[in-house]
């Protein structure tokens, strides 16, 4: 095995503003694996929330590589999950580019022998907390690439602006991601029950992450879906989930790549929990990747490809609302390190 990598600054198509601040760019790593003629390609995207940063991405990516370069794809598969050392994000590249190079090998999808007409969630487009101006570009964007469903950034102070200018653009369906934005409880359920009047479909992260008490609360109201994203990092805070919070968002940055994705779908099932397979605004590679977990989810969130103006790949298209992954190909040249 060989490996190449490329740290990349991908920049947003508008500012994204979210409860915690406004960012412009988000650093990526890229990770190219090159095993039998097949080439294999990762994304760490490391957006301020995950501590990591394209140094220690890298450090690890060079540790790992020298590791398992003389392995088998699928012992180099195990090998990464088996780390002691949690970096989250480049164990996700590390995991995407050799689970692209295994898909490739066998020339199929992850859902090989399925006969079933595969399930095709609807993939939501995030607008950023914004200004009605901006609203409206944005759901246009939106609608021109085949969006049929919208997640609103709220952050306790604009919500019911964002909603009211959000329906007076489109009667499409939404759900909103207060990141951890909301204090109250009984003002939650107010807002809830004003949201679900107004067409939304769920709420995303509420409360901080560690008031789980909060979010139980208003999951137990039954007002609408609760998500946690911020308080569900890996498959370990499962377990403390049920019956606080009516699903989870899956991210692949967060959890180290599909692998244990696949684990963490497998067990929120099991316990009953419905799911959003996110990202952190990550390029096609990332996105691409998640995609092929799809058919196993609620509702996907893989919008990164649709909210940055350079990126390098294609790979990642809209059919009928909802994500289809294509041919990865590479249309911009990038500069390894
Ligand atoms: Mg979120």
């Amino acid at each position: 095995m060989h490996f190449s990598f490329y740290p990349y600054q991908l920049k947003f198509r508008f500012p994204f503003a979210i409860a915690h601040g406004t960012r412009t760019h988000t650093e990526v790593v890229y990770l190219k694996v090159e095993y039998q003629g097949l080439t294999g390609w990762g994304e760490a995207a490391l957006p301020p929330y995950l501590n990591e940063t394209p140094h220690t991405v890298m450090q690890f990516l060079n540790r790992y590589s020298l590791a398992i370069a003389a392995m088998s794809l699928d012992e180099a598969l195990a090998l990464v999950q088996q780390t002691a050392e949690k970096n989250y994000p480049a164990m996700a590249a590390l995991d995407m580019a050799l689970w692209d190079i295994k898909l490739l090998q066998n020339g199929t999808s992850l859902h090989v022998g399925s006969s079933e007409i595969l399930n095709k969630p609807l993939n939501t487009y995030t607008i950023g907390v914004c200004n009605a101006k901006e609203m409206n570009l944005k759901v246009d964007e939106a609608l021109a690439n085949g969006f049929k469903l919208f997640k609103l950034k709220l952050n306790g102070m604009y919500d019911e602006r964002m909603v009211n200018d959000f329906r007076l653009i489109t009667s499409l369906p939404f759900a909103v991601d207060a990141n951890q934005s909301w204090a109250d409880v009984s003002v939650a359920k107010e807002k809830a029950h004003w949201l679900n009047e107004n067409g939304c479909i769920f709420i995303e992260q509420p409360f901080a992450q560690e008031e789980l008490e909060k979010s139980a609360v208003l999951t137990q109201e039954n007002i609408l879906p609760v998500y946690a994203d911020e308080s569900c990092q890996t498959i370990s805070d499962l377990g403390n989930l049920k019956d606080t919070f009516s699903g989870i968002n899956i991210k692949l940055m967060k959890c180290g790549g599909i692998t244990p994705a696949l684990e963490m779908i497998t067990k929120a099932r099991q316990l009953n929990l419905k799911i959003l397979l996110g990202c952190m605004s990550e390029s096609t590679v990332g996105c691409r990747a998640a995609a092929h977990l799809a058919p196993l989810v609620d509702y996907t969130d893989l919008d990164g490809p649709f909210l940055i103006s350079n990126d390098c790949f294609i790979g990642l298209k809209m059919e009928n609302g909802s994500v289809k992954t294509d041919k990865l190909q590479q249309i911009n040249n990038l500069r390894a390190s």
